[in-house]
């Protein structure tokens, strides 16, 4: 088998593109990812296409050996886009393996370790805040309209959900990934109100036994996320997550707190995670199979293992992220829960040709061929960036 062509498809999603990678072989399989970080959509498919030249002729069958070869091209390059855009490729070459003997890509690597795995629903209140005119819903005016919205979880029969810092105006708005807004860096007064308010009133809402997370990305510097994580104790939240690339500011946030602490999505490479796991800096290790890929996310839920820490897989993108995330938790050992987006771009079920079976918050692990679903190309087009 050999591959002939590599092509990616950026689409139209709610806060950032949706990227895709196709690969096509001589022998008519087809191989699907869906992959990286869209804010950088026009860089990661030059990435792909650049990358390609070391894939197309080969047979993608011996998707490890593909892998390295494109860490050590791209070695002064190491990290960041590049990393996703190696990840959309990697992925993808692990479809057509799966493929092409007929099973899922957790059983190549000795799954499934699971049948089953429970998610929590994300962005809870976020995308009502902050994407309502693509949903089609209504904005957020009150404190009552967060008791409605966040009271879903439970009619929905999830057991956690992990909102994002909003505030209250008419309509409600939130923090935008730290990238804008007044906070600068700076967890204000103003903000901390806002975030004890609302975790005040979700708690009243949903009471004690249901999983509240709360995400603030890379909003503060550390002394921001110490008193944020104090001023929440008493919400008793599953944990707090933010990323800081430095292990140790981490390490402070969570000897400063009986809040625990999820971090890791941005560090991408293994390597990347060392210190973090050397350091004890967290509860619950972040990992994302669309921007790592299948064999570094593996890696690093290894990692974690040894570490004695439950890996929670980053995912909030369309539902071919769903099925490669699910493959990673039915190859490891060690998940807590996973990420899941319940609500996203309307069209987010056509850009597929299976759904992921969710039910009552805890996903079905697939057992059809490669990751589980194909792509639907012409929606793909159809709805392209
Ligand atoms: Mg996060």
């Amino acid at each position: 088998m050999k591959v002939t062509a590599i092509e990616t498809f950026a689409v139209k999603g709610l806060s950032s593109p949706l990227m895709f990678c196709a690969i096509r072989t001589d022998e008519g399989i087809t191989g699907y990812s869906e992959f990286g970080g869209g804010r950088l959509a026009n860089g990661l498919r030059g990435l792909v296409k650049d990358l390609s030249a070391y894939i197309i002729g080969k047979d993608p069958r011996a998707v490890e050996a593909h892998y390295i070869q494109m860490l050590r091209v791209s070695q002064e390059a190491y990290g960041g886009a590049t990393w996703q855009a190696i990840a959309g490729i990697e992925l993808a070459l692990w479809d057509i393996k799966g493929k092409a003997i007929g099973m899922p890509v957790h059983e190549l690597v000795g799954g499934p370790t699971r049948t089953q795995q429970k998610v929590y629903w994300s962005h809870m209140l976020s995308y009502q805040i902050g994407a309502y005119e693509k949903l089609g819903t209504e904005p957020i005016r009150s404190y009552d309209d967060v008791r409605q919205v966040v009271s879903q979880a439970a009619a929905q029969g999830y057991d956690t959900f992990k909102t994002n810092i909003a505030f209250p105006g008419n309509p409600f708005t939130r923090l935008d990934q730290g990238r804008s807004g007044p906070h600068d860096q700076t967890l204000t007064r103003e903000t901390l109100n806002a975030a004890v308010k609302q975790l005040e009133v979700m708690r009243d809402e949903v009471g004690p036994d249901m999983g509240i997370c709360l995400d603030v990305n890379q909003h503060f510097k550390a002394d921001g996320h110490i008193r944020l994580a104090k001023a929440l104790e008493p919400f008793n939240l599953t944990w707090m997550e933010f990323d800081n690339l430095d292990a140790k500011s981490v390490r402070m946030v969570k000897d400063s707190t009986s809040t625990p602490i999820c971090t890791g999505e941005q560090r991408l490479a293994p390597l990347n995670y060392r210190d973090l796991f050397e350091l004890r800096a967290m509860d619950v290790c972040k990992v994302d199979v669309q921007w790592q890929g299948f064999i570094p996310s593996r890696r690093v839920a290894n990692m974690a293992e040894l570490y004695d820490i439950n890996i929670a897989p980053h995912n909030f993108n369309g539902h071919l992220s769903t099925f490669q995330t699910m493959n990673l938790c039915a190859s490891v050992s060690n998940v807590k829960i996973s990420e899941s987006d319940p609500v996203q771009i309307p069209y987010r079920d056509e850009l597929v040709t299976e759904l992921p079976e969710i039910n009552n918050g805890v996903v079905t692990i697939s057992k059809r061929p490669g990751w589980g679903t194909d792509l639907n190309e012409d929606a793909l087009k159809k709805y392209a960036v």
